[in-house]
């Protein structure tokens, strides 16, 4: 029931694997079943790894099959609701190039996912997520762009959604969006982050945007850009965290 996202430039001081795991450490008083990251990074294929139960079992999955250096990453505490908590509907749900993590429940997901089949694509997991990652893939083939693509997508589902998605053709960006579920940004020097709730990035800053409701925001390492689920520009409210959670 965590989400944390990161990007950096290749000066930037953090790690993009460490500064998500140890976001997710900092989220689990909230509680979850599974665990997962994604990383991408220059030149490279997407890279992910994901497994039920402790934050530690993940750990342990990277120390026995460690992923190479990353720019971005993306991290995830599952709550299960749809599908087993198995490593298989663990989060992140690939499709093509791309990843995503999700916290919330997609309601129209049957709906999403028979039309999906309709069209051939695969599913190899039992979760709501997954159809997400089917939608994402198909609207960046037609748009080119990952923030376009997150915005249309978002537009299809109803129920509740914190979505964050990486792309191997993007290596410096990584876009996420909300609906009745919290999302919010934290600003860096030459780093951004991206959280369900600043306890994911207060170690690294406490400057942040507070997303509003049906919006998309893009991070790279030196922008962030909010617009409406319609590619509008939108407006965040900017503050700084007043909270000593870093102790
Ligand atoms: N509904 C999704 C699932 O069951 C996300 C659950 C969550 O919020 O962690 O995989």
């Amino acid at each position: 029931c965590g989400i944390v996202g990161y990007v950096g430039s290749p000066v930037a001081s953090s790690r993009p694997l460490d500064v998500v795991l140890e976001g997710l450490r900092r989220l689990e008083y909230r509680g979850y079943d599974s665990a997962g990251v994604a990383l991408v990074a220059p030149g490279q294929e997407l890279a992910t790894a994901k497994k039920a139960g402790k934050l530690a079992n993940l750990v342990e999955e990277l120390d026995a099959r460690p992923l190479p250096d990353a720019t971005s990453a993306i991290g995830h505490t599952r709550w299960a609701t749809h599908g087993g908590p198995t490593d298989v509907n663990a989060h992140p749900h690939v499709a093509g190039r791309l990843a995503v993590i999700h916290n919330g429940i997609v309601e129209n997901f049957a709906v999403l996912k028979a039309d999906l089949l309709a069209e051939g694509a695969q599913f190899t997991s039992e979760t709501d997520t997954e159809v997400v990652a089917h939608l994402l893939a198909r609207a960046y083939e037609r748009a080119g762009d990952l923030t376009v693509a997150m915005a249309a997508v978002a537009r299809t589902l109803h129920g509740t959604f914190t979505l964050l998605a990486v792309h191997a053709d993007a290596p410096d960006t990584v876009v996420g969006a909300r609906h009745d579920s919290p999302l919010v940004v934290g600003l860096g020097e030459g780093e951004n982050f991206l959280g369900s709730d600043v306890a994911a990035f207060i170690a690294h800053t406490r400057e942040a945007l507070e997303l509003g409701q049906d919006q998309v925001v893009t991070i790279t390492p030196d922008s962030v850009t909010v617009t409406d689920f319609d590619g509008a520009p939108a407006d965040a409210r900017r503050y700084t965290v007043d909270w000593d959670a870093a102790a």
